[in-house]
């Protein structure tokens, strides 16, 4: 695959976008995989694709000797590189949904980013955002949340700034709009969540005291149901 821009990292920004084109006739969709191997050996790395004009977009949080971020991080506009997607079927966008939530934090929002550009049907979407502080990077996608607010593809968007601003948690969002979820759940909506490991346990603790407090059911009857789609790492 080609390297078509790669965003740069500085002081305050450790994460970067990366787009890549991939082979004529490549069949991909936002939330499939992409999967390399820097040292051509046992250690392969994934990465949460967004698909955006075709091609694919990655969101990627540079770690300190960490072996494919910096890999990735290295790579110039022009460069080659070996990578394969691989398809993750259970976190496509869910085309029979009348509404869909996406929880992301980090890195995670990627997927999202390319679902969001690519809801030519104007399904009702939310995002809900944790970020630690509101570097360029998340300015790029409070405009991009905009535009695609003033297109009709997306409905509602909010950020939770851990050490700035609002100080507070994606959980908080939902504590906050505890109603709004119910509602969503008890009529077949879905909840993608995206990001750390950490957060979605959090989100579906949360989530769960919710409904337990509001309906006669759980969160595990809802994921059951496959309203509740996760990619988290
Ligand atoms: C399904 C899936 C999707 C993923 N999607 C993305 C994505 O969209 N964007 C993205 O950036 N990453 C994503 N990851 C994580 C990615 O695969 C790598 O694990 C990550 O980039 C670190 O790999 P590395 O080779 O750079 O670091 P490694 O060589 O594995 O580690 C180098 C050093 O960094 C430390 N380190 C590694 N990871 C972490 C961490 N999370 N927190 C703290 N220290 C750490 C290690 O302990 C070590 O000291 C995803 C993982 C999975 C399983």
């Amino acid at each position: 695959m080609m390297v078509l821009e790669k965003t740069n990292i500085s002081e305050t920004e450790h994460t970067f976008l990366l787009t890549l084109k991939p082979k004529m006739r490549s069949r991909f969709a936002s939330g499939d995989l992409l999967a390399i191997n820097p040292a051509d050996d046992y250690r392969e790395r994934l990465y949460s694709i967004g698909k955006k004009d075709g091609n694919i977009q990655l969101k990627v949080k540079l770690h300190q000797n960490g072996l494919g971020s910096e890999y990735l991080n290295d790579l110039k506009a022009g460069s080659m590189i070996k990578a394969r997607i691989v398809e993750n079927n259970s976190f496509h966008f869910p085309r029979k949904s009348k509404k869909v939530v996406m929880i992301a934090n980090g890195t995670g929002i990627a997927p999202f980013l390319g679902m969001i550009h690519e809801n030519k049907r104007k399904t009702e979407c939310h995002l809900y955002c944790g970020f630690r502080n509101e570097t360029e990077m998340i300015r790029t996608h409070q405009i991009f949340a905009q535009d695609q607010m003033s297109k009709g593809k997306l409905k509602s968007s909010h950020i939770a700034f851990s050490r700035e601003q609002n100080r507070c948690y994606v959980m908080d969002l939902i504590k906050r709009d505890a109603d709004f979820f119910t509602e969503l759940l008890q009529s077949n909506g879905t909840i993608m969540i995206c990001g750390s490991l950490v957060m979605q346990q959090d989100v579906e603790k949360i989530l769960d005291r919710i409904l337990l407090m509001n309906t006669n059911y759980n969160l595990e009857y809802f994921k059951l149901k496959g309203q509740i789609l996760t990619d988290c790492y």
